[in-house]
């Protein structure tokens, strides 16, 4: 089957492309880029006004299957992604049980094959996230695992970490870390500042974040393999990767909407949808935040969408669990708050969200506009206003602190391997 996208704002990063002009799909793969393309008895999508952008890809989200589908299912998290502009998604490991076997690996491939978008599983870096035993690494790698991952746990142990590092290393495979000195992060729940010492709640200091930060640069600085640094939340770490890129240290960074366009000060009239991990940081991190972003000290935008039940959430601020839902929101954020303040240019966004994504991924088929590339495309209209309602989430997740945010911009379809995963009605 073949598609002709007609007439659409043509964005390539890798090639600085960005242009009006036609791009033609056949199956899975894209056929033609550029111009005007004449094809005879293919399907036809007008996209004027429209910006036709690679496949956007979320390195960092939580679906919950197996064991915890009341928060959300490959099924629903993969129709948020399409709905929020991503053809694919990495889905990290602490499901339950664990993905710390080829079994579970297996299980979400199954889910992921009549999913929407493209899921691909990220693998535990240790068994059952204990951070005590090494996984099989080749195993996993040969299941299917694109990247390996303790998230929401970070192995404290220096020589265990070492051993995880080499050992992905030698197999050419990823780690990202979810940098957090347990010691230092203690029962915190909040940033530890002014606003944790008013509400009398414990605070989650900046060093708890920025020691494991200093630590993973320094062993991939040993030869120990490259490092992804998941969600960085401080100016420190900010700081600290991008001097660490600066001596071509392998170490690449992402951050997410909530830490750009959030502060701790929404968190006392906002409630546990402002609780995360990390926790909102002060406007001196935020801005921080946002310029790395705009200097390319940091390498893609994630959503970290961390599904919770209503009833998880509703038992207070040091009980209820951290992490708020993010796939059907990011992309309408940032280019409202980044693009069409000019923040950043447009190439930047689509290089942040879809070709640095993909090369730190190593998917030499993504990221790309392409003869050859799989025919993944986000289209964005960016004049589309939006309102963040929960209540049409396509995520079984409703825990946004976005709520009620009127927004320009909005992806408005979804093309994953030549088909469309989602589609808006025109406004
Ligand atoms: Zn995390």
């Amino acid at each position: 089957m073949r598609t002709l996208v007609r007439n659409g704002r043509l964005i390539d990063p890798r090639s600085g492309m960005d242009e009006v002009g036609d791009i033609l799909l056949d199956g899975d793969r894209i056929e033609a880029v550029g111009g005007r393309i004449e094809a005879a008895g293919a399907g036809s999508i007008e996209a004027s006004g429209l910006v036709v952008a690679p496949g956007f890809i979320d390195i960092h989200v939580h679906l919950r299957e197996p064991g915890q589908t009341h928060k959300e299912t490959i099924a629903t998290g993969a129709r948020a992604a399409a709905r929020g502009g991503f053809t694919s998604v990495c889905a990290m490991p602490n499901t339950s049980p664990v993905n710390d076997s080829p079994e579970v690996t297996a299980y979400i491939l199954k889910a992921a094959a009549g999913a929407v978008v493209r899921v691909f599983p990220i693998a535990a870096l240790t068994r059952g996230l204990r951070g005590e035993e090494p996984v099989d690494f080749a195993a996993l790698r040969r299941a299917g695992a694109v990247a390996f991952s303790d998230d929401g746990r970070c192995i404290q142990d220096e020589a265990l970490m070492k051993k995880v590092m080499a050992s992905a290393r030698d197999l050419d495979a990823l780690v990202i870390d979810h940098c957090e000195d347990q010691g230092l992060f203690g029962n915190g729940v909040v940033n530890d500042g002014p606003l944790a010492r008013r509400l009398n709640l414990p605070g989650i200091p900046a060093s708890a974040e920025e020691t494991i930060v200093a630590r993973d640069i320094r062993l991939a600085g040993e030869g120990l393999g490259r490092v992804h640094i998941a969600h960085l939340s401080t100016r420190g770490s900010a700081r600290l990767v991008a001097e660490a890129r600066r001596r071509g240290v392998p170490v690449t960074a992402e951050v997410t909407p909530h830490h750009l366009l959030l502060t701790e000060n929404e968190v006392e009239a906002g409630g546990t949808n402002f609780k995360m991990n990390p926790p909102l940081r002060s406007a001196e991190d935020a801005a921080a935040l946002i310029e790395a972003v705009r200097n390319g000290e940091i390498d893609v935008f994630a959503t970290d969408h961390a599904p919770h039940a209503a009833a998880e959430k509703a038992r207070g601020m040091k009980e209820a669990p951290f992490g708020i839902v993010g796939l059907e929101t990011a992309v309408p954020l940032l280019l409202d708050r980044l693009v069409r303040t000019e923040i950043i240019p447009l190439l930047r966004f689509v290089e942040m969200w879809s070709t640095r994504p993909a090369e730190i991924m190593k998917w030499a088929d993504k990221g790309r506009l392409e003869p050859g590339a799989a025919a993944d495309l986000t289209l964005l209209d960016l004049n589309r206003p939006m309102t963040v309602d929960p209540e049409r989430f396509s995520s079984l997740g409703r825990n946004t602190p976005f709520a009620g945010w009127t927004l320009r911009g909005a992806p408005v379809m979804t093309i994953v391997g030549g088909r469309t995963a989602h589609a808006e009605v025109p406004c």
